[in-house]
């Protein structure tokens, strides 16, 4: 496949950016929790907002594509690469105004730990519901990022947006700019950023003085129920969930019923931890996701007549999708399913009431 960019055309990038910044043919994989994906033609490290603007101004200008990556917790690189110019957001500076109580991050900051520990630290809360997530400022303003509320109750589901006050933009018309929680339209996995190409440059969070050991309790009780549910991103790398909710059902629920936990297509499987996670059982493809993502699909609409939507994006070029057929792993030694979480949860319910 011929280059997306010339030879001219590069050199202005590099003039803009800096010979010694600008790096070819870097392998993305390394860059997402998914460890999956091929070489950026380009690509370049904004290690500021400054540096971030001026970046994503010169590929406008230039007519270069680019993809701004954050921590690549939710998307899924193709095999193939990426023709045009990828730049990773390292702009991480974080500070508190202890006056206002408002935290102001630039959008590379990592959400957890060091947003969550700066703004514990001061004594501020409405962030540490986010620990254990993976993912930058600007990411989690892209997928409005959410978590239940603290236990025992874990009544409801808490969003970023609650606590977002403003944030400054490159809009898409390359004006500059601040606006406020509104100008996002959030929802469910969803903001305006999906539908329009402006970039996070920083954003400012209100938050509210609290108990620090409350906090603290918060944070762990959170990363527990985590580590019981989810793959561990070092041994188990995968993007999350694979499939947008569907209200009342559950995509999990579904792909579980259809008898899909440890599907493998390749060295990619369907995680018996979690109905709704494609782990990389190591040197995974992005053709063997694909492949497992469609099997998985066309499985539950034929079971259920329900179509699942993914939720991940996918980014780049990417080869067919793997054509040797899925067979099943057996549920490894002490892994604990949603189900039998579900049914020993009701048994642990059903002593409780019989004891009463
Ligand atoms: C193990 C695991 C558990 C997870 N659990 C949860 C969970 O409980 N709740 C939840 O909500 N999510 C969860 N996720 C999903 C993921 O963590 C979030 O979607 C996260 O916000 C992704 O952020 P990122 O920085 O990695 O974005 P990336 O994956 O790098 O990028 C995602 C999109 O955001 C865009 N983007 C990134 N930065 C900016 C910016 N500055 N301006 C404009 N656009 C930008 C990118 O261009 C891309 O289109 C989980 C993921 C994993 C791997």
């Amino acid at each position: 496949m011929p280059p997306a960019i010339s030879e001219t055309t590069r050199k202005a990038l590099l003039r803009t950016l800096g010979a010694d910044r600008l790096r070819r043919d870097v392998v993305l994989a390394p860059m997402t929790t998914f460890q999956i994906g091929g070489p950026a033609d380009l690509f370049f490290e904004a290690t500021s907002a400054v540096e971030l603007r001026r970046a994503i101004e010169a590929a406008r200008k230039l007519d270069i594509p680019y993809f701004l990556l954050g921590l690549g917790a939710n998307i899924l690189v193709g095999d193939r690469g990426f023709r045009g110019l990828v730049i990773r957001n390292r702009a991480q500076q974080v500070s508190v105004n202890q006056n206002t109580n408002h935290l102001h991050a630039e959008s590379g900051a990592i959400i957890w730990r060091d947003v969550i520990e700066t703004a514990v630290a001061a004594g501020l809360s409405g962030l540490e519901h986010y620990a254990g997530i993976p993912s930058t400022v600007g990411g989690a303003l892209w997928q409005n990022l959410h978590f239940l509320s603290p236990p025992p109750a874990r009544e409801r589901t808490m969003y970023i947006e609650e606590v977002l006050l403003e944030a400054e933009l490159l809009t898409e018309e390359n004006e500059h700019k601040t606006v406020g929680v509104e100008y996002f339209n959030f929802g469910y996995d969803q903001s305006i950023l999906h539908e329009r190409d402006d970039v996070v440059l920083s954003a400012t969070f209100q938050l509210e003085p609290a108990d620090i050991d409350w906090m603290r309790n918060t944070i762990s009780a959170n990363l527990a129920w985590r580590s019981e549910r989810h793959p561990p991103l070092d041994t188990e790398p995968s993007a999350g969930s694979i499939f947008q909710k569907i209200d009342g059902i559950g995509a999990g629920r579904l792909i579980d019923e259809c008898g899909l936990l440890g599907t493998r297509i390749g060295r990619a499987e369907v995680t018996h931890r979690h109905a709704n996670i494609i782990v990389n059982r190591g040197g995974a493809t992005a053709a063997d996701v694909r492949a497992l993502i469609q099997h998985v699909q066309d499985t539950v609409a034929r079971e259920t007549g329900y179509h699942l939507e993914t939720e991940i994006a996918m980014i780049g070029d990417f080869a067919p999708p793997t054509s040797s057929p899925p067979y099943q792993v057996p549920k490894p030694e002490g892994i604990i399913t949603a189900k039998e979480r579900a049914q020993r949860g009701k048994e642990q319910r059903d002593v409780t009431v019989d004891k009463k």
